[in-house]
């Protein structure tokens, strides 16, 4: 079911809460390190003060538990915003209370104003409704455009939308679950997913779900020794999770997962000693941190044949040279076959980051903001920050 797009509330002139990720790393200096979270909330922002509306933006950022610390307030990321709308944004000292109340008061029509971290009141992670209702009392329509933390039931993500008859989905929100519900719900075949990363725990549900509507799953990454370790390999020093075996074990015979026919692998981390070894012949002492030519080759063959491709998690540690080659190639494949036409969507932090590593951001078709949002998606489970949502008519 689709959302109510932002598009369709008459905002003019009214308040309207935006409820962003303005969760963006800042530097020793209180320097803005990463704005990408804050530019894509830009398209819902400038298309509200078009409208004449009055922006109320919302946003946590990082971890105050609760209380007001001002290592954590949001001050730097309203003075990158101004520069990126080139417009004047208000900063709220705080959230909630009625000297909020009168700043509001004195606003203007197409005005930019974003309050202080929401998680300096323990009721935001905490839902506690007195707290999502005095956010609510400031304005006259609520917006979610912070996809990332859709999974969270938090006040400002699940307990205010409540007090509203039409909550909406920002223009990114919207962007996200068309992208995401597309991709789960009728996909173009063939329908590739590839799955990588460290924490099999963090992916076992999305292999779990997406495993019935494939075409082919690649799986690469620390991710792929707990698959190659239950099918009986000898996996060295490589990483893998015992908690799953007994799952993953029952995926043997498969015939839509394809996993490494050779990884890169070395004593250290440090990869001095890096060579590519059959997954037949890891060595004990060995810890497999890529995956290996061959592999590259036949996922590349097999991206290249595909209509719709899902990746979540890195195929190395790319975050070191020597282990980056894997990632490195499945960016660019997945580069060439949004340019023949298919759907490519790009999921999970670290997978992201592997991508702005690689320079071909806007050769994705989709590159999900979401982290554990969009694995939650990809998991087949209902985001509480959507489901409370309008849907559309
Ligand atoms: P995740 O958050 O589970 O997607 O894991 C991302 C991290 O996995 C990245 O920092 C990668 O460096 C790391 N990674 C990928 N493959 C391996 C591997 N074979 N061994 C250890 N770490 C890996």
């Amino acid at each position: 079911m689709k959302k109510l797009p932002v598009r369709q509330l008459p905002v003019s002139s009214r308040r309207v809460f935006v409820r962003v990720d303005f969760n963006t790393p800042i530097d020793q200096h209180g320097e803005i390190a990463d704005d990408t979270r804050i530019r894509a909330a830009l398209p819902t922002i400038r298309w509200l003060v078009e409208q004449r509306a009055i922006v109320v933006l919302g946003s946590h950022l990082g971890k105050p538990k609760g209380k007001r610390d001002l290592r954590f307030s949001l001050q730097p990321v309203a003075k990158r915003l101004e520069e990126l709308l080139e417009q004047k944004v208000v900063f709220a000292p705080d959230c909630i209370g009625s000297e909020v109340v009168q700043l509001l008061r004195n606003l203007t029509r197409g005005s930019v104003v974003l309050l202080e971290n929401l998680r300096f009141h323990p009721g935001e992670e905490k839902k506690e409704l007195p707290f999502a209702q005095a956010l609510a009392s400031l304005v006259d329509f609520y917006v979610n455009d912070a996809f990332g933390m859709a999974h969270r039931a938090h006040a400002s993500t699940f307990g205010m939308p409540r007090f509203f008859a039409q909550p909406a989905a920002g223009f990114l929100m919207e962007r996200e679950l068309d992208y995401l519900s597309k991709v789960l719900g009728s996909p173009t075949r063939p329908f590739v997913v590839i799955i990588g990363g460290a924490k099999i725990s963090d992916k076992a549900g999305v292999i779990k779900h997406l495993l019935p509507k494939v075409d082919r799953l690649l799986i690469g990454g620390g991710v792929a020794f707990t698959f190659l370790r239950a099918y009986g390999y000898g996996i060295g020093k490589s990483i893998w999770d015992p908690n799953l075996m007994d799952e993953v074990e029952k995926t043997k015979n498969n015939p839509q997962i394809v996993l490494p026919c050779d990884v890169k692998v070395a004593t250290t981390t440090d990869g001095g000693d890096a060579k590519t070894v059959e997954i037949s012949a890891i060595p004990e002492d060995a810890i497999g941190l890529d995956i290996g030519e061959r592999t590259v080759a036949k996922f590349e063959e097999i991206i290249s044949g595909a209509q719709t491709i899902v990746w979540a998690g890195p195929m190395g540690l790319f975050e070191k040279e020597p282990f980056s080659n894997g990632t490195k190639a499945i960016v660019e494949a997945l580069g060439r076959a949004t340019a023949r036409g298919a759907i490519t969507v790009v999921g999970g932090g670290d997978t992201v980051a592997a991508v702005h590593m690689a320079g071909t951001t806007e050769k994705i078709s989709h590159i999900s903001t979401g982290g554990g949002a969009t694995l939650e998606f990809l998991e087949g489970k209902t985001l509480p920050g959507v489901a409370v949502l309008a849907d559309s008519e």
